[in-house]
């Protein structure tokens, strides 16, 4: 966990060395990460959605 010095507002994506500026439920995270994660709820939210056959 404490391996290496965690920077303040750093994004919490383990490969992205981008500041942190969004809460997600990833975890805090840059804006384009922010962008990724957000695409991807959407994404399951419409399959959970065709899913239930709600339309
Ligand atoms: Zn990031």
């Amino acid at each position: 966990m404490s391996s290496k010095p965690s920077r303040v507002g750093a994004c919490d994506t383990p490969s992205c060395t981008g500041d942190a500026e969004t809460i997600t439920p990833e975890g805090y995270v840059c804006e384009t990460c922010a962008a990724e994660i957000a695409v991807h709820y959407e994404q399951a939210r419409e399959r959970d959605s065709e899913a239930r056959g709600e339309r």
